[in-house]
């Protein structure tokens, strides 16, 4: 029996999830889930298969654009709401910024 590498504790046990991106079902795939923390690990086949199925239906890597707006004294980033939606982001949700370089930024939700 495997061992979960996120949290170190959780089992792997097998199963069928249903995977979606976008809240667009891509169908049900075999995973190895964590019976801790509930992450979801994919082989490296199933993995390259959603990766392909997202491609498919143009959902992969979906960026939107988005223009910096100000507020008081700092700047604000928008999030486009359909992506708001999709990925449960509220106001005042926490997020972690990281400035990765001159171009670009991650936020961590
Ligand atoms: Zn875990």
């Amino acid at each position: 029996m495997r061992i979960c590498q996120i949290c170190e504790k959780g089992k792997l046990v097998k199963k069928d999830v249903p995977y979606e991106v976008y809240g667009a079902a891509l169908g049900t795939f075999p995973a190895e889930v964590c019976t801790s923390c509930g992450e979801q690990w994919f082989s490296e086949g199933t993995a390259k298969k959603i990766e392909e199925l997202e491609k498919e239906k143009g959902l992969f890597g979906r960026a939107k654009q988005s223009k910096i707006g100000y507020s008081g004294n700092s700047l604000i980033v928008r999030i486009p709401k359909e992506m708001a939606k999709a990925m449960g982001l509220k106001k005042e949700t926490p997020i972690t910024i990281h400035p990765e370089g001159k171009n670009r930024i991650t936020i961590e939700v």
